[in-house]
């Protein structure tokens, strides 16, 4: 399925023949959101059975048109990935640890039954459209471009088995500061009625899937008056798992910090793994290990769990302030931020926007 001709795959360019004028550009730019504004292109690559990886093309982005039948419409096989592409205080443009996603965009493939894509055509379907969208980055502080490769069986065919055809697209989205004035502590609901992925299931696959099940349980959040939903593992309604789509940390005040292991029920985040990294070289106690929802409001009420954030690409750190479930709630901390984590928040930002020296390696400029 994968092979070093295929990575050589030459990207088509297809300039956009009418992109946005400058002045709407412009005026988009200036607070921009996030997810509602796309750039002018869209990069796509074709895999069919006995062909695989054919006609790449960075061209403009546009609707794609799709038989009834696409498998994709009736069977969900689709898997995703999301990345920030960041303007240095040099003027130059970075990707944050982008080889990561194509490995993980790959590990998802392979749970959804799809071809694998080698990293370096992922990594290079992303940087080609960050070149030809280079005026797309807000100009608003904090603001960086986000990219979203994704990919879904195309082949129009109502049996059930894996495609024999899929389509590899991404898209990019200029996002602001996600929290213009500060970082506000977030309100979680603790989901006792619906869990996000179980055993065996496709817990730790980015895949369109996994959203559209946690969509009632992160309704009734918001319905209650929380900003999030937090999911408890399918198995003994528990053990705490993760968000919809930001993985847990909790600060204990020995200097310990605990975050549910990769169990094969939540997702790998790279920001996880990132601030992992930089936790241990603050020579903080880092433990993954299963943590309990009785033991988390136990924690809280006797101090001896400082602080609880949240983390993830788009909004990179947040953190919780107030949890509530069916058994009562409980306040974190003073319900505002706390030192670690807006500590920890301030060097994986200071090493993403070019400002902190990167000693791993994590930052890579797109010439
Ligand atoms: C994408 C995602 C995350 C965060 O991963 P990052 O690589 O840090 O952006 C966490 N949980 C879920 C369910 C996700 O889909």
């Amino acid at each position: 399925m994968s092979g070093s001709a295929e990575s050589a795959l030459v990207f088509n360019q297809i300039p956009h023949p009418a992109p946005v004028p400058g002045a709407s550009r412009d005026q988009a730019l200036a607070d921009p959101g996030f997810g509602t504004i796309f750039s002018d292109h869209m990069v796509s690559v074709e895999w069919s059975e006995g062909k695989g990886w054919h006609d790449a093309v960075v061209g403009p982005r546009q609707p794609i048109a799709l038989d009834p039948a696409t498998a994709v419409l009736h069977y969900a096989q689709e898997i995703f990935e999301g990345l920030k592409a960041y303007k240095l205080t040099d003027g130059s443009m970075a990707l944050f640890r982008p080889e990561e996603n194509a490995r993980r965009f790959n590990q998802s493939a392979r749970r959804l039954a799809m071809p694998e894509m080698p990293e370096d055509m992922f990594v290079e379907a992303v940087r080609q459209l960050v070149l030809v969208d280079k005026d797309w980055f807000p100009s608003v502080e904090g603001g960086s471009l986000y990219l979203r490769p994704f990919m879904f069986a195309s082949e129009p065919f109502l049996g059930v088995r894996p495609a024999k055809q899929y389509k590899f697209l991404v898209i990019a989205s200029p996002a602001g500061n996600y929290f213009k004035s500060g970082v506000p502590a977030v309100s979680i609901w603790v989901s006792s009625d619906y869990t996000r992925a179980a055993p065996g299931g496709t817990g730790a696959a980015k895949c369109g899937g996994n959203y559209a099940a946690s969509l009632v349980p992160q309704a009734e959040a918001i319905e209650r008056g929380h900003d999030q939903v937090v999911f408890l593992d399918a198995a003994e309604h528990k053990w705490i798992e993760e968000l919809g789509g930001m993985n847990l940390f909790f600060v204990m005040n020995d200097g310990t910090l605990i975050t549910p292991p990769l169990s094969g029920t939540i997702l790998p985040g790279i920001t996880r793994d990132s601030l992992l990294t930089l936790a241990r070289e603050e020579e903080l106690t880092v433990r993954e290990e299963r943590y309990s929802i009785d033991q988390w409001r136990d924690d809280a009420a006797s101090g001896k769990l400082l602080e609880t954030f949240a983390c993830g690409t788009a909004a990179v750190v947040t953190p919780v302030g107030h949890v509530a479930g069916h058994d009562g709630e409980f306040t974190i901390g003073s319900g505002g931020p706390g030192q670690l984590t807006s500590k920890l928040r301030e060097k994986l930002v200071g090493i993403q926007r070019g400002t902190a020296a990167d000693q791993h390696g994590w930052v890579t400029k797109i010439a």
